[in-house]
């Protein structure tokens, strides 16, 4: 079996140091592909030499609404360059979206159409981030509607808004959060929707799993988010294995 971790911050400074060792860990584990999304302008353009290093880590570039405070007027612009200059090295545009719990979200949701719109432009799925912000990224999408998919990053929310993004061509991230009992909602989500609608995501090095809480989560821990889907699901082992690495090949056309 072999898995794909379709989201992890390998760049984050707490991965980074220690990389080879995390890579080479997560490998052993079965995990084999990673996609490292843009966060801001200066770090997204980074990450082209990341990728040229990490043979086996795919890359996004994007202007994450967690750093809002951090991002310039012309930096969407600059980032739009960019990727179009570099489009062969890019699999996705993200992370980009709406986050509630931060500041200026008018400003969000302007930023976040312009990801639609590059996404759209480039023929990229998009990675998108939401918390507590589902009627703000349906009117996103209403007023710009995304033409290449993507994935819903960290999903969480109701079965009905589960529907409305895989109508839409989204797929939905599955992460450590299904390790916790509180995550039941969300839980019975995954067990609901159709296999191919899922894909396995860390987020490393933030969620970790839980029995790790106060720890740094690392790209191998993609084996357990698995083992947790599959306790939730009918089909077998193997075949869920391989319907999770193949959506996420087939999304991010690999
Ligand atoms: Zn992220």
């Amino acid at each position: 079996m072999r898995f794909f971790d379709s989201h992890c911050h390998l760049d984050f400074p707490e991965l980074a140091e220690g990389l080879v060792e995390h890579l080479s860990e997560a490998h052993s584990a079965g995990v084999s592909d990673f996609l490292v999304p843009g966060v801001t302008l200066a770090q997204s353009k980074s990450l082209v030499a990341f990728k040229q290093q990490y043979a086996s880590c795919h890359i996004a570039l994007g202007l994450h609404p967690y750093f809002i405070a951090q991002h310039h007027d012309d930096h969407f612009a600059e980032l739009a360059e960019f990727a179009a200059a570099h489009v062969e090295r890019l699999v996705a545009i993200g992370e980009c979206g709406i986050d509630a719990t931060c500041k200026q979200l008018d400003y969000q949701q302007s930023l976040f159409q312009q990801h639609i719109t590059l996404a759209n432009t480039l023929k990229l799925p998009l990675i998108v981030h939401h918390r507590q912000s589902h009627h703000l990224i349906a009117q996103s999408f209403k007023l710009t509607p995304p033409l290449y998919g993507g994935v819903i990053h960290a999903f969480s929310g109701s079965l009905q808004q589960a529907q409305y993004y895989i109508q839409k061509g989204f797929k939905l991230g599955v992460g450590g959060t299904i390790s916790y009992s509180r995550a039941n909602k969300t839980k019975r989500v995954f067990a609901q929707v159709p296999l191919d609608a899922l894909l396995l995501e860390t987020d490393a090095p933030s969620m970790p799993l839980a029995g790790y809480q106060g720890q740094i989560n690392v790209p191998k821990r993609l084996a357990e988010v698995f083992t947790h889907l599959c306790r939730l699901r009918d089909e077998p082992v193997d075949t869920i294995a391989e319907q999770l690495y193949t959506s996420s090949c087939a999304l991010f056309r690999i």
